[in-house]
């Protein structure tokens, strides 16, 4: 399986990275061996010394694709997660200034801690999920994928123009504003909606 993450799809947190809007999705790949499952504790790795949570909501693909159609593209994803992009700011930030691929800054081994993943048909509308982050029990991020510069059917569908989608994948489908650093000792706690889905500690 594969993750495929989506840039600046928050109109507020392309602004807080000073990133122009995209006019079609930005998307970078993690290995498997980024994911982090049943809310083991995330170490802190001693190349970077600026590691950023994000929060954002994960797609699970449930068929395989390519070349989907925008409309057909509900089809393609039947649950939803939470999880962390965790990146490496400093790195990313060098990596950018170099203009050289940023898979040092975010594909490292346990950048992306995933909680359970919920069927989307208990949602009435898909289109308007809100989720948070806590960070030592204080609320430091908050979207709603109405806020989604591009949508989930818009994401499945474009990405499936390069790349096939097969069943298992995950899509993280970007951060809203209010990222900001962890440091050992933290907590992190991820809901959907007010459902607790990850809650996990970084060592
Ligand atoms: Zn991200």
């Amino acid at each position: 399986m594969k993750i495929i993450c989506i840039g600046r799809n928050y109109v507020a947190h392309a602004k807080e990275l000073n990133n122009p809007l995209p006019t079609n999705p930005v998307f970078f790949l993690k290995p498997d061996t980024s994911i982090i499952i049943r809310n083991r504790p995330f170490f802190y790795p001693d190349f970077s010394k600026d590691i950023h949570y994000e929060v954002e909501l994960v797609l699970k693909i449930s068929k395989n694709g390519r070349h989907i159609p925008e409309k057909f593209a509900s089809t393609y994803y039947d649950e939803i997660g939470i999880g962390i992009d965790f990146t490496a700011r400093d790195l990313q930030q060098q990596q950018k200034e170099k203009g050289l691929p940023w898979e040092i800054a975010k594909a490292f081994d346990g950048s992306a801690p995933i909680g359970k993943f919920l069927k989307l048909d208990a949602y009435q509308d898909t289109s308007k999920i809100q989720f948070h982050l806590l960070k030592n029990s204080e609320k430091v991020q908050d979207g709603n994928s109405e806020l989604m510069i591009f949508s989930f059917n818009k994401i499945v569908s474009y990405v499936s123009q390069f790349i096939t989608l097969k069943m298992g994948d995950l899509i993280f489908t970007g951060t809203p504003a209010g990222v900001g650093p962890v440091k050992i000792g933290d907590r992190l706690e991820a809901f959907i909606e007010d459902q607790k889905m990850l809650d996990f500690r970084v060592k």
